[in-house]
């Protein structure tokens, strides 16, 4: 009876002292020392429901990486340092578990062991000083017919200059002016609505909503390529996507350098992006009438096979399933480097980015209208593997047994995400010339150095990062962890403290 609630009172305090109150348990076997020890690792969640305290810290992370990008005054240098060995080594390592993983999750084993040595081995590989993720950008992309190439909207085009820097301006006293832009992007009405909530929710247009939803993130990718065109030079922007009280996503985007507040009314307006994918309108097989699976999805009466993606896809008409673009509220706002105005701005652009789409409900009509959006999302085809596409007579790509439509497991659907599945926050390649992961390295190698310590990098040998076992009698109870993590942390504050006042009164020593 007792033991829960000791664990309770320890997350509390663990909240207090921003220590994670979800570790992940790795065990490190030290190839130097031959040492072999059970080590915490914060889950770094960005969601404050998850974990506060790394919600926090990821925030703050994000409002300095706004910060640093937004009024740079010098070209960013992105050549990427060669790979050295050892870098090189733990992505092959990571790949081979990686393969290990995907055989195990294929036999239907449980995966939980290699994924959390999967999560150890991403943060060694970006603490080697590497970025990003090794799963970043793979697949391939099907080539489109030229017919249904993305038209190019009717904008004004500049010849490209090869700079990320926006354009200054000299006033009359001489001083330089560095203005940028902060810029807030809409979905368009989907009915009207009052605190959150449909006045009418018969008409209101959830099927349009929902698809706008899971086509956002391609409609802002469109309007940065439309903003880079127009704007002739390389315009850099960090960005979040948060929800509306309408529970629509919308969009955040501080801009550096500036165009006209015209012009970038006119990019939102003749910004537009088309799905190309097979109609999701009327349903085929529903109810209890669903497609068989006979090495291949097909037709429970016929038996005739069911097209394949491919197949679906070769046969579109010329008419997208889905055209998605922004609405007509646009707000543009110049903002200059380094005035409150900037700040603030950056406050609001990080504002939501602890709250997951879903969290932000507010009263009986807006939870039912939540509850009627997540029922239009339910067989709306969130992605070409969707199982919903055999509700709609398509066999979904990489059709495997099994597939039930209304039951897909991608987050699209799920309440939290309202059909944004996609990233909260986009940064552009040449914003601050740092990822996350450097940025979070910036604040070690300062309480590294405050501490008198050498920052060096791990030897990427030295080190191999095992899975816990369940029961492992090595991992302690949840509420020792965490209150060891509170002791250290207090232990570390307090020799900083000491530091600190040292370095105020050298006298005091
Ligand atoms: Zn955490
Ligand atoms: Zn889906």
């Amino acid at each position: 009876m007792a033991q829960p609630l000791a664990r309770d009172v320890a997350e509390e305090i663990a909240k207090l002292h921003g220590v994670c109150i979800r570790p992940v348990a790795l065990r490190r076997l030290d190839m130097t020392t031959g040492k072999s020890e059970v080590v915490d690792v914060p889950c770094g969640s960005p969601l404050e429901s998850k974990c506060p305290p790394c919600a926090k810290r990821n925030r703050q992370l994000r409002m300095a990486q706004c910060r640093e990008g937004w009024h740079l005054d010098e070209e960013p240098i992105i050549t990427p340092d060669e790979p050295t060995d050892g870098q090189r080594w733990l992505v092959e390592f990571r790949a081979d578990m990686q393969a290990k993983r995907d055989e195990e999750a294929k036999a239907g084993e449980n995966t939980s062991d290699l994924d959390a040595v999967l999560t150890g081995l991403d943060i060694e590989i970006n603490e080697a000083g590497m970025r990003g993720n090794v799963l970043g950008r793979m697949g391939s992309k099907r080539v489109r017919s030229t017919k249904r190439r993305q038209d190019a909207p009717d904008l004004p085009k500049r010849k490209m200059a090869s700079t990320t820097l926006g354009r200054t301006f000299e006033a009359a006293d001489g001083r330089t002016y560095r203005p940028s832009l902060f810029v807030t992007l809409t979905l368009p009405s989907y009915g009207k609505v009052l605190n959150g909530a449909p006045i009418d929710p018969d008409t209101y247009d959830y099927v349009r909503a929902a698809r706008d939803a899971l086509h956002f993130s391609k409609l802002v990718d469109r309007f940065v390529q439309n903003l880079r065109r127009v704007a002739g030079y390389d315009v850099q922007y960090f960005a979040t996507v948060e929800p509306q009280k309408r529970l629509a996503p919308h969009l955040h985007m501080a801009v550096r350098g500036t165009l006209p507040r015209a012009e970038m009314k006119q990019i939102a307006a003749a910004t537009y992006h088309q799905v190309w994918w097979p109609q999701a309108d009327e349903a085929r097989f529903e109810g209890d009438r669903l497609p068989i699976w006979n090495d291949g999805y097909a037709d429970p009466d016929t038996g005739e096979v069911l097209p394949t993606w491919d197949e679906a896809l070769d046969q579109l008409g010329d008419k997208p399933m889905h055209v998605i673009r922004f609405g007509d509220q646009v707000d543009v706002k110049g903002v200059l480097a380094g005035s409150p105005d900037a700040d603030q701005c950056i406050r609001y652009l990080s504002k939501y980015l602890t709250k997951s789409l879903g969290e932000t409900l507010d009263g009986q009509a807006q939870r039912e209208h939540a509850a009627r959006f997540v029922d239009a999302l339910r067989y709306e085809p969130c992605s070409p593997t969707c199982p919903n596409w055999l509700r709609y007579g398509v066999q979904p790509k990489n059709a495997k047994p099994g597939m039930v439509p209304g039951c897909c497991r991608s987050k699209a659907h799920k309440p939290e995400h309202l059909g944004y599945a996609g990233r909260r926050v986009l940064v552009s390649r040449k914003w601050s010339n740092k990822t996350l992961a450097e940025h979070k390295q910036d604040r070690r190698t300062w309480v590294l150095e405050a501490l008198g310590q050498a920052d060096e990098p791990t030897d990427p040998h030295r080190y191999v990062w095992q899975p816990v076992r369940p029961g492992d009698p090595d991992v302690a109870p949840i509420g020792v962890r965490l209150l060891r993590s509170i002791a250290e942390r207090q232990r570390w504050r307090a020799h900083l403290r000491r530091l600190e006042e040292l370095s105020a009164n050298p006298q005091a020593a």
